[in-house]
């Protein structure tokens, strides 16, 4: 009894064609690509795109990037600006 060789390649070969693609990061920016495994990091995320900044040590939000740098330097001691 002979099996024939070619069947078997074709086999081997059509299984190691098969990809799983994971479904790790389902919630993406599509303006720089970041990834996050949940919408409301995503969201928070795409504040910073939209020009209103979020303090990620106490979670406040700020419109306008001078106000989140101020608060950050004042409250926490933490220069986001140019460091001289
Ligand atoms: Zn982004
Ligand atoms: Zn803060």
């Amino acid at each position: 009894m002979e099996r024939s060789y070619w069947w078997e390649q074709m086999v081997a070969m059509h299984k190691g064609g098969e990809y799983k693609v994971g479904a790790r990061e389902k919630f993406q920016c599509s303006i720089c690509g970041s990834s996050y495994t949940k919408n409301y990091d995503l969201r928070k995320h795409m504040k910073s795109h939209t020009g209103e900044t979020f303090c990620h040590i106490c979670q406040r939000s700020y419109s306008n990037v001078q106000n989140y740098r101020m608060h950050m330097l004042f409250v926490h001691k933490i220069g986001t600006g140019r460091q001289t």
